[in-house]
């Protein structure tokens, strides 16, 4: 029998646009508690019918909504369904038809709470999330294996939100083969191995696949200067599209033991390659007169809560102030933040602090966001979180 869960507030008191969160705080009584991610029938504080969503007690956000539709039951078909239409929704992405590395389902963006899936060619990566992903988590292996009949299935649930569930950090193949330490993927022209078992996020940082496209076209004939370069996404784009060099630099070596490989299997001549913690790096190539003709700026997230934003936002300006500094007259600034709790109107003010303490004029000539097989739900606003401008420096 479905279990039945109460809600402190009435229906229209909710938020709008099918939001799926509900806290704790908004939990009425308990009757009986359900299992960690059972699936339970809402009602709102005078029994209206709010929706279907998966419960777990140890979550401060205890029940994540799948279902408004009072007649539509969460079964093994409801997941099947939601899973094919998110499939359909990538392969109908004109910017996919030239990739074979793509986020299949970007959880709550999906209607999927708690559920990442990346394709890496003949490969997926399963991110799971949450305790009501786990408990389907055979049905969801099922499912994704008769979508795509890729040699393996890989599990890099190996994130700390899963703590906030209750649940322990996995990894490991699911089902089929174990992927090879390196898996080689094609993004337009480019070719890049990645390391699916060890790698930073499921190994690559595809919600950076346009940017990456669209900045390689301003690199052209340009000493470009990749810092945060993880495993060599923009210098491969921007050397393919004509830069003159690239100087990478990145705090993880294994990153840039594969980088040097990325170069290689694009049969791009080696660059200078420099493992450091770039807030020191670029204050020392600034002293030691280094100057660039673009820098492209993708730094972690350095706001993992809203509570981080102010101090994120002071990174962000020093950060940029370095690489403006670093910048020859008319140079170009592609800068990157991935925090979701700073706004694109907030990164736009740190990089005019930037810019004046730099005192250089700054002109925005193109803005980024997340590649679309990251879709930003309008009712979800927590799925948009990456932002970007591409700057001319004078
Ligand atoms: N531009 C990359 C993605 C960058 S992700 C791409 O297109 O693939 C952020 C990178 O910053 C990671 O590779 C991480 O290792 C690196 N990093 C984190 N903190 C750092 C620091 N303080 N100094 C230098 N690199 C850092």
């Amino acid at each position: 029998m479905e279990k039945t869960i109460r809600l402190v507030k009435k229906l229209e008191r909710l938020p709008a646009g099918r939001h799926p969160w509900i806290f704790s705080k908004g939990i009425g009584r308990l009757e009986e508690t359900p299992e960690p991610g059972e699936v339970v029938r809402v009602l709102d504080r005078d029994g209206a019918f709010v929706g279907r969503g998966y419960f777990n007690e140890r979550s401060k956000i205890t029940i994540r909504l799948l279902e408004w539709n009072e007649e539509v039951e969460v079964n093994r078909s409801w997941w099947q369904e939601k899973i094919a239409k998110a499939v359909e929704r990538r392969r109908a992405l004109p910017s996919l038809s030239e990739c074979d590395a793509y986020r299949a389902v970007y959880a709550e963006a999906d209607g999927l709470p708690g559920l990442v899936v990346d394709r890496y060619a003949d490969f997926l990566v399963f991110q799971c999330l949450t305790a009501g992903v786990e408990r389907v988590k055979d049905l969801l292996v099922e499912t994704f294996e008769e979508l795509f009949e890729p040699k393996g299935i890989y599990e890099r649930s190996d994130t700390s939100s899963r703590k906030l569930e209750g649940l322990q950090e996995r990894t490991g193949t699911l089902w089929g083969e174990e992927p090879p330490d390196r898996v080689e993927i094609s993004e337009g022209c480019c070719r890049f191995l990645v390391d699916l078992k060890k790698g930073q996020k499921t190994g690559f940082f595809l919600d950076q696949r346009e940017s990456r496209r669209e900045t390689a076209a301003f690199l052209a004939e340009r000493e470009v200067g990749d810092f945060f370069s993880y495993t060599g996404g923009f210098s491969v784009a921007g050397l393919l599209a004509g830069a003159r060099s690239s100087f990478l630099v990145d705090s993880s070596q294994a990153a840039l033991d594969l980088a040097a490989e990325n170069l290689a299997l694009n049969r791009l001549p080696k660059q200078e390659i420099s493992k450091g913690d770039l807030f020191q790096t670029m204050r020392r190539l600034h002293k030691e007169g280094k100057r660039f003709d673009a820098v492209v700026l993708d730094p972690p997230k350095l706001a993992p809560t809203r509570a981080h934003t102010p101090k994120a936002l002071r990174g962000y300006k020093d950060l940029n102030l370095m690489a403006m500094r670093l910048l020859r007259p008319s140079g170009i600034l592609a800068t990157f933040s991935c925090s979701g709790g700073v706004s694109p109107e907030a990164f736009q003010e740190a990089s005019l602090w930037a810019s004046m303490d730099a005192d250089r004029e700054v002109r925005i000539v193109k803005t980024f966001s997340q590649a679309e097989d990251h879709p930003v739900r309008l009712g979800f606003r927590e799925s948009a979180y990456l932002k970007g401008f591409l700057c001319v420096v004078e």
